[in-house]
């Protein structure tokens, strides 16, 4: 007998599919037993009247009737996530009180497309002999001279070798005589040899890596060859920490698992990717928020499938879905720029901790200032440390000088200029010292964290302070572009010619140096001198990094001025004197790691100085050399001045002694969030072991137009601090247009 329900009788189950959207959880669908899904597969599924793809979380949750609810659309032909990649995701959702599809979404960055990559066509010329009408114009003879050398190129780079616009390709194609032809994919992710060029490393050194290795090889019970532990690699600038944990990088190699090397800031990474490629022969896979769409991809679908070995990237590339990561290096460890505060906030090195939890295998942590998080850590005994106590090669430590602008100030403003053009912010003996090493041949850096070239613009008749109309802000100057700047939200303006409040003609003049002023003052000291600017103003991405870092090394500048930027990682022998213009700038305010942050950015800048066989020279300039921070960099007493900032935090309960958590609270409507901000103040969880500061003004109360509000929630460290928040906000219905961020641990107190 035939059965003509058949077709609906179909076995199915129920599954439950993550997207990776913001949503409160995973949503079931049926999934059709002959499409055979499992756990982690890419699929797509309708939601509303789209399409999306997935990820297949587990079994169905039964929490929406059978009636209720659709069938998967199918399978993507892509690797599935790896369980222990859905398993971090968990985690760190949990952790971040944040939905899981939004950090689902940052493991799937590869443009949301799983479709196989498209294959690249090429023009070529023709083989056969061009048709006697055809003719030959001077562009097209242009693109058959350059096809006659090259064989064959995509059209974009023929149109641009050749001068010609696609028309003239389009019109030799019609013509017979260029023909289509389709190129392999570029080169894929070659395995880089562990054995290529092995650095010989010093005693010292030689100690440390064997320290990791073990780490590495470390083998327990479980099958994945090695177990989790964390090791601080504690180094001074210029110790080869590189060097050696690449021998670290090689172990894992050569177990056959994958290796992650989280970087701070990936521009900065070009004399790095040299150094992994002189040691290993082929370069590493590249991740971050630049790179193009098609690279992206291909990188993605390399890591799923574990040909790429080694992934160096920003702190996004931690959500990636490596199937045999057996290694993680955090490089800098310290750098606020791993916290990520946009959409889901995170900070990369903790969740990196957790990611090799979570995989059961180490992770090091690189630095020359570690972090009071971490060096709380090793106190504790959680963390193994490895010390690297000199530099290598005989370089010495560079001479730290402070120099107390109270009695040493610069010379007064040059007279009769308007506008505060002529300025000095330069003291005599940093003068003198910038003068000297380029009379010697030797490279100088003169470092303020600060772009642009003032910032602050006032009128000097009513003292109006030219401020941004979206933020709680002032402009910055930027001479180059002649504009006033904000920094928050992008505002720019023209400089006006009179005040806008008491209309005075030119009356407004420039406060405070930035670093294209200090430009300005190094050509008036120094007018031969060749002088450039590393700031992201003048820098954009790393191809433009690395050719500016290749014309310091070629020594074609004499003085390098810049922001935080050159602050990192950067090796140049011949620089021996660096300038602090201003040691001062970033210890105001009410930071908990004002002191820390300072600390660790002006030790990471002096020691670019010297670091090759010529002695190095530093110049903190200061109006508060009795600063903690100043004594600690004079007298280079690290554990002197990490214990003060220790027993502080420890007094006040702050962390890494403490929990602390953030809730953000912004909008266009001022009174709105108020009234949540009330709200919420009201209802706060404030018992023994819980306290709530706030609600206050955040720190910018006025940022892009929307007015913002801050509670702190404050803990020991024994409380679990997210199911509170979690519960405190659950009572709350908060308006669509109120939006309430959740930040735990904190770094920037915006
Ligand atoms: P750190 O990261 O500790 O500041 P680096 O790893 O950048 O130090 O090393 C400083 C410089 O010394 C680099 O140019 C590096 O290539 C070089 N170097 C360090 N150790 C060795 C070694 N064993 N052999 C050769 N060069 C080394
Ligand atoms: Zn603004």
């Amino acid at each position: 007998m035939v059965d003509i329900d058949a077709p609906l009788l179909t076995a199915r189950t129920r599954i439950s599919v993550m997207l990776p959207l913001p949503l409160g959880g995973a949503y079931d669908y049926w999934a059709p037993v002959e499409s055979a899904v499992a756990p982690g597969d890419f699929i797509t599924v309708p939601l509303g009247k789209r399409q999306l793809i997935g990820v297949v979380w587990g079994e169905g949750r039964g929490d929406v009737s059978a009636k209720k609810l659709r069938e998967i659309v199918g399978k993507c032909d892509a690797t599935p996530l790896p369980e222990v990649s859905r398993r971090f995701i968990n985690w760190v959702a949990d952790y971040t009180v944040s939905p899981p599809g939004a950090i689902l979404r940052m493991a799937m960055t590869a443009g949301g497309n799983f479709e196989p990559p498209k294959p690249i066509i090429a023009y070529a010329r023709s083989k056969n002999d061009i048709d006697a009408t055809v003719r030959l114009t001077p562009a097209r003879r242009r693109v058959l001279d350059v096809l006659a050398d090259l064989l064959s190129l995509p059209r974009a780079e023929l149109c641009q070798e050749a001068g010609v616009s696609s028309a003239v390709i389009k019109g030799l194609l019609d013509a017979g005589a260029l023909v289509q032809v389709e190129l392999p994919q570029p080169a894929t992710f070659a395995a880089p040899d562990t054995d290529h060029a092995k650095t010989e490393l010093t005693g010292d050194q030689l100690a440390a890596a064997n320290q990791l290795i073990s780490a590495v090889d470390s083998k327990d019970t479980g099958d994945s060859g090695s177990e989790f532990s964390v090791t601080l690699l504690d180094g001074v600038t210029g110790s080869g920490k590189t060097e050696v944990y690449f021998e670290a990088v090689a172990a894992a190699l050569a177990k056959g698992d994958q290796v992650l090397v989280l970087v701070p800031e990936i521009a900065l990474t070009a004399q790095w990717l040299r150094r992994f490629t002189d040691r290993f022969g082929v370069a590493p896979a590249v991740w971050h928020s630049d790179i193009g769409q098609a690279l992206r991809r291909r990188t993605w679908r390399a890591i799923a499938s574990g040909e790429a070995r080694v992934v160096v990237g920003a702190r996004s590339a931690l959500f990636l879905p490596y199937p045999t990561l057996g290694l993680i290096v955090v490089d800098e460890e310290h750098e606020a720029a791993f916290k990520q505060e946009d959409g889901a906030h995170y900070h990369a090195r903790d969740m990196a901790i957790v990611r090799a939890k979570l995989g059961d295998f180490p992770a090091i942590l690189a630095s020359a200032t570690p972090s009071l998080e971490t060096l709380t850590n090793v106190e504790r005994g959680r963390y193994d440390v490895v010390k690297l106590g000199s530099r290598y090669g005989g370089a010495t430590l560079p001479h730290i000088e402070i120099i107390d602008m109270r009695t040493d100030p610069p010379p007064r403003n040059l007279p009769g200029q308007a506008n505060g053009r002529g300025a000095n912010f330069l003291s005599p003996p940093l003068s003198q010292a910038l003068a000297a090493t380029v009379a010697a041949g030797e490279q100088a850096l003169l470092y303020l964290n600060r772009r642009g070239y003032a910032p602050l613009t006032l009128c000097r008749t009513c003292g109006h302070r030219m401020g941004c109309p979206n933020c709680d802000t002032w402009l910055v100057e930027h001479r180059f572009h002649r504009r006033l700047q904000c920094h928050h939200c992008g505002y720019s303006g023209p400089v006006p010619s009179t005040c806008p409040e008491c209309t005075t003609e030119d009356a407004l003049v420039t406060c405070g140096p930035g670093v294209e002023r200090i430009a300005d003052e190094v050509a008036r000291l120094l007018p031969d001198a060749r002088q450039t600017q590393m700031t992201s103003d003048t820098v954009r991405g790393p191809a433009a990094a690395a050719e500016l870092v290749s014309r310091i090394e070629d020594h074609e500048v004499d003085i390098l001025i810049g922001t935080q930027m050159v602050a990192k990682g950067h090796h140049f022998p011949r620089l021996t004197l660096v300038g602090i213009v201003d040691a001062d700038l970033g210890l105001s305010g009410g930071d908990l790691r004002a002191g820390e942050r300072t600390y660790q950015l002006l030790h990471q800048v002096a020691g670019r100085a010297g670091r090759g066989t010529l002695a190095g020279q530093v110049m903190l300039q200061t109006y508060m050399p009795e600063h903690p921070v100043m004594t600690a960099l004079l007298d280079g007493d690290r554990e002197a001045f990490m214990r003060a900032e220790s027993e502080a935090r420890r007094a006040g309960g702050w962390p890494p002694f403490g929990r602390l958590a953030a809730l953000i609270l912004s909008s266009r409507d001022p009174q709105a969030v108020d009234k949540i901000a009330a709200n919420l103040g009201r209802t706060a969880p404030r018992t023994n072991d819980i306290q709530v500061l706030g609600p206050a003004p955040a720190p910018f109360a006025v940022l892009r137009g929307r007015h913002r509000r801050r509670l702190l929630v404050k803990s020991g460290r024994a409380i679990n601090l997210q199911p509170a928040i979690r519960h405190w906000l659950g009572q709350i219905s908060v308006p669509g247009n109120v939006q309430v961020r959740i930040d735990i641990d904190p770094y920037s107190f915006l």
